[in-house]
């Protein structure tokens, strides 16, 4: 019996829509006074959920849709860094080596922050900076966030697993 890695690839997506009357969100961590405030029962970051969907994607266990709405509902969490850290909890023996995150969004300006955001993505997720893609779109009017009216993200993740062969 040998011991093997294998590697594998998650995918996450996540979109929220601006309220109307409160000003204020945040993005993987960071947060825009300027900017409307998401339409979500937790801070609605768009990128910490992504990134916890991209985690599902592979343990097939229910972040988003189990673990943080039970701490939201129950406990009255609204910090998204606790459901990613919740999230990361159940990759066991699967290990996160790369992160690739696209942002579509009209409105916060992002890219001028963009060494923020990834940093608080690194730390969290234990990598280093290089390991950490950022990306973003205005989107060319063909969306929602497009419009300036939300922020849709995606995330790709690559992860590092074990595998047993028996030669
Ligand atoms: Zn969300």
């Amino acid at each position: 019996m040998h011991n093997f890695c294998e590697y594998i690839t998650g995918f996450g997506e996540d979109s929220h829509q601006f309220r109307k009357d409160q000003t204020g969100c945040v993005i993987a961590g960071t947060y825009f006074p300027d900017a409307p405030q998401f339409d979500a029962d937790s801070d609605g970051d768009v990128v910490f959920h992504a990134i916890c969907q991209a985690i599902t994607s592979v343990t097939h266990v229910p972040v988003l849709g189990g673990i943080a709405i039970e701490l939201c509902k129950k406990e009255g969490v609204r910090n998204s860094e606790v459901f990613l850290k919740e999230a990361l909890k159940t990759l066991n023996e699967i290990k996160i080596v790369h992160c690739v995150i696209s942002l579509t969004a009209l409105r916060p300006r992002l890219q001028q922050h963009e060494k923020m955001m990834r940093e608080n993505i690194a730390t969290i997720l234990g990598l280093s900076l290089d390991k950490v893609g950022m990306i973003f779109t205005t989107g060319n009017s063909l969306c929602f966030a497009s419009e300036g009216k939300g922020v849709t993200c995606r995330a790709v993740l690559s992860f590092e697993r074990p595998k047993s062969i028996n030669v």
